[in-house]
Parts: structure tokens; C-alpha cells; sequence
């Protein structure tokens, strides 16, 4: 396949570039059905409303979820032991399942009768995937959904899928070679062993042209080489194996991109209250998938959402990458942070050995301090002033700077130290 425009062109203009307003309206229209089905056919979504109190006529617009208590990844296990086999969220018969996986937990996720239900199609188009390209597909087929899930929607838009699944890196390089692989869909740093292990067999170049990465963090260095090096645009999505991707990057890799079947809201991990757009809060979404109805689900997932707008066309706002696990957050003056945040502020400072926040209370006030251990010959004063300008810049909050003796800060010790006293 010679170099195709990779970058132009949308799956779905009309969804992908509608107005705000209009992609409200788009998403009420759906939830509204959605919640319907699930009322009738999914016991375990009408047992959670029942419990909230709710029926489907208040919950008709993305604004009302609010009102329905988020459902967590880690009390799935126990619902579907309680109501086997989906936990009575799937809303389709066992003989319209096409598929059962089984994700870490144990989770169980059906895909039922419908095709598209994930909608992973326009997310791979973003990432550069075209009619005709000859595609390696080697997440795991065994267990869980992403490998299916991306098989799906490479078919829908037109590829053809080469199975290849996990590992065998030699058969994956002269499979490549054998049908002239335009695409890659895997894991990053698999991406680079088959690239690495074709230069080592001989032959020349693999012919890929695109890559759909994910299950692992993309570094920009890797993205980078693979882009410029090897001349492969370099994608990645979010997603969990409950919830489908539901954020995807587009050619202008500033962000995520969410899924218009998706209504994403940032919530306080606490209270599951959705935050203004702007506050770093947990990743809580519903997406309108018919068969498997994940209603205000939360994902333990961190991150920050941006409504500035993309050069690319699309209209739907964006996640600005993984900020950590909502388990580990500490709430300070209102505001989250999270041990990744602190360890952002130390990089920004030269002349730390070892550091750590401390979360006190002073009257009614918290108080943030960054406690430092200084290399040798580290000036005190100049790390100070540095540190303080991050802690305002990263955590959005005011903090001071302690300089502690060497040995102070225990090894291993907690990235935040909370030592707040609440009697
Ligand atoms: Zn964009």
C-alpha cells in the first residue's frame, strides 16, 4: 500500500464535529433509551436506580447522572458472584452472546448480537487507520475483549485483520513481511522488539505506517523514535474492559479525544460529585453499549479534562493523559494531589536526594509541606524558591519547603505523608 492521508477526513463527521449543544442533545437522546433497556432488561442497573431512588425518567440527560451513586471496578467481582453470570447488567439472553471474556477480578464481560457496540471505529480512523490497510493484531485474543474489540472495528472500517496475537516475535516479523503489514495494533514497547527483531533478521524495513498502542504507557522519547525513525504514526486510546476505549487520540496527539457513545465526567473520587472542567478527579463514565450498559462507572482512573479547541476538527473535549490511581489521592484545601504530582515538582528541582509531602492542619487550615533532603554542596535557599513555584504550578496550591537533615525521610516512605488529626 503506498503512503496514504493518514491524517484528514473523520469516521463520523457529523458526530465528531458537532456543537456542543448539539452533541448534548445527541447524548441525552441515547442515555435516555439506554437507561430504558436497562430498566427493563438488566435487573442489576434497575436495582441500583431502585436503590437511589430513581426510575429512567430522571435520569434523561447527561447532567442528571449525578444523581445515581457511582458503581466501582472492584465491587463488580461480588455483584456477579451475588447474580451470575454479569452481575444483572447484561440486558440480552445467554443465547444472543456472541462472546463471554474474562478480565482480571473476576470480570465477566459479554458482547452481545450488535456490531459497532463498542464504537472503536472512529477512534481508530483518528489514529490513522484506513480502508485497505493489512493489520497485526497482536493484543491477547485469549480471555479478555481489547484484541476483539480493535478486530471489530479494523473490519468495520475496512482492514484486514491478521490475528497474530502475543509474542512469537519471528513469526510476527515474517507474517509482516509475507502480507505487507501497513498497521500495528499492541503494546509500545512490542512495537519496537518486532521493529528491532526485523533489522536483526535482515530483509529490509517492515512496511507499517500506522500503530494503535496501548496497555501500557506510551513514553514521548518511544513515540518519537517510532514516528521519526521508523515513519509510524503512533496512536493511543483509554479504555477498560468493562467500559470499551472511550478516549482516543487524533493527529494531533494533544490529548484524548472522548467517544461521543461515552459521557466521561471527572468526579471527586470522594464523593462522585463531577468537577468543573480544569480539576484533576476520577475517571467516571457511561457509555451506550446496548448489550452491557456500564452506567456511572468508575474507574479508579485519574485525570484532567480540557474543552479548548483541537486543530483537528473534533469537537468532543479531551483527556490530558493518566494523572495515577484515585485510591492514592489526598484531598488538600479542596484540591486533589496525587505522589505522581510530587514527584513532578521534585523534577523540576535540582539538588534533591530524597523528598516528601506532609499534609498537616494548622486551626482550620491544611498545611502542604515539601520536606527535602538536599544532595551535598545543594543550596538550600535556590531549591527552596524552585520547589514552591512548582508546588503552586503543578498542585495549584501553596506550600512551604522544610530542608531536613540527611536521613530523615525514611526509605520507602509515603510521597504524602498525611498527618492530619481530625479528634
Ligand atoms: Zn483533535
Amino acid at each position: 500500500m503506498s503512503r496514504v492521508d493518514r491524517r484528514s477526513g473523520y469516521w463520523d463527521r457529523d458526530k465528531e464535529t458537532m456543537s456542543g449543544p448539539a452533541r448534548e442533545r445527541y447524548q441525552a437522546r441515547w442515555l435516555a433509551e439506554l437507561v430504558e433497556l436497562a430498566w427493563e432488561k438488566a435487573p442489576g442497573v434497575r436495582r441500583r436506580l431502585e436503590h437511589a431512588q430513581l426510575g429512567p425518567a430522571q435520569l434523561r440527560r447527561p447532567a442528571d447522572l449525578a444523581r445515581l451513586p457511582v458503581i466501582k471496578k472492584s465491587e463488580m467481582p461480588d455483584l456477579q458472584r451475588m447474580d451470575p453470570p454479569f452481575g444483572g447488567f447484561c440486558t440480552e439472553p445467554l443465547d444472543r452472546i456472541r462472546r463471554i471474556f474474562v478480565s482480571p477480578g473476576p470480570i465477566l464481560e459479554p458482547m452481545g448480537p450488535e456490531w459497532s457496540a463498542w464504537h472503536v471505529e472512529a477512534c481508530l480512523y483518528a489514529g490513522g487507520f484506513r480502508p485497505g490497510d493489512v493489520v497485526l493484531n497482536t493484543f491477547l485474543y485469549q480471555l479478555v475483549p481489547a484484541a476483539h474489540e480493535i478486530d471489530e472495528a479494523l473490519s468495520l472500517i475496512g482492514c484486514t485483520v491478521v490475528p497474530t496475537g502475543v509474542g512469537n516475535t519471528d513469526t510476527q516479523v515474517t507474517t509482516a513481511r509475507a502480507v505487507g503489514a501497513t498497521g500495528f495494533v499492541g503494546t509500545p514497547s512490542f512495537l519496537m522488539t518486532v521493529l528491532k527483531r526485523a533489522e536483526e533478521m535482515g530483509g529490509g524495513r517492515l512496511a507499517f505506517q500506522v500503530a494503535q498502542v496501548g496497555a501500557e504507557a506510551l513514553p514521548e522519547s518511544l513515540r518519537r523514535q517510532l514516528e521519526e525513525d521508523y515513519g509510524i504514526m503512533t496512536r493511543q486510546g483509554f479504555g477498560t474492559a468493562d467500559l470499551g476505549m472511550i478516549a482516543y487520540e487524533c493527529p494531533e496527539k494533544s490529548g484524548m479525544h472522548l467517544v461521543d457513545d461515552a459521557i466521561v465526567q471527572v468526579c471527586d473520587p470522594q464523593s462522585g460529585e463531577p468537577l468543573a472542567v480544569g480539576r484533576i478527579g476520577e475517571i467516571v463514565a457511561t457509555v451506550n453499549h446496548r448489550t452491557y450498559p456500564m452506567i456511572r462507572f468508575a474507574t479508579g482512573d485519574l485525570t484532567v479534562l480540557t474543552d479548548e479547541p483541537c486543530p483537528c476538527g473534533r469537537t468532543a473535549p479531551r483527556m490530558l493523559g493518566w494523572r495515577g490511581r484515585a485510591d492514592e489521592v489526598t484531598k488538600v484545601r479542596g484540591m486533589f494531589i496525587h505522589p505522581r504530582q510530587v514527584d513532578e515538582v521534585a523534577a523540576r528541582a535540582r539538588g534533591l536526594a530524597r523528598w516528601q509531602v506532609v499534609v498537616g492542619r494548622e486551626g482550620h487550615q491544611d498545611t502542604l509541606t515539601f520536606r527535602a533532603e538536599l544532595t551535598p554542596g545543594a543550596e538550600g535557599a535556590a531549591v527552596r524558591g524552585v520547589v514552591e513555584a512548582a508546588i503552586r504550578d503543578v498542585m495549584k496550591l501553596r506550600g512551604s519547603v522544610e530542608v531536613v537533615p540527611a536521613g530523615t525521610i525514611p526509605e520507602g516512605a509515603k510521597k504524602i505523608a498525611d498527618e492530619r488529626k481530625w479528634d
